[in-house]
């Protein structure tokens, strides 16, 4: 194994193993019914997402941890962590909203900058 693929490997254990220690989204937002999040990701400057796709979270499963990686493969360090801002909004039982993150990665030596929004839909009951 090459340093590169061990530092992701490592990188990966430790995201599941923070997955796994995390709370439920069950047990923290018990009112919370659905959760549908539409994540879009583009450059600083582009102002057209890149790549979108939508994700149907499994509330009676999912952990309350909403970490993204980034989506430049030259990226490192990087990635979103919007768990906090999230757990804010589901707390105030928020159905729609939008939240942006910066990546704050390293790109050879430059600042990644890659947008994240996550367009989310909640229902509560
Ligand atoms: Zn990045």
């Amino acid at each position: 194994m090459n340093g590169r693929s061990r530092e992701a490997h490592l990188r990966f254990a430790e995201r599941r193993r923070r997955e796994d220690e995390a709370r439920r989204l069950r047990e923290e937002f018990p009112l919370l019914r659905t959760l549908k999040l539409e994540v879009e990701e583009h450059r600083r400057e582009a102002t057209i997402a890149e790549t979108k796709h939508v994700r149907h979270i499994i509330v009676d499963r999912a952990p309350a941890l909403f970490a993204m990686p980034c989506n430049d493969p030259a990226c490192r360090d990087g990635g979103h962590d919007m768990t906090d801002p999230m757990a804010q909004r589901l707390r105030d039982k928020s159905t729609d909203f939008v939240l942006e993150d910066v990546c704050m990665g390293d790109v050879r030596g430059a600042a990644c900058g890659r947008v994240i929004r996550v367009i989310a839909s909640a229902t509560y009951s």
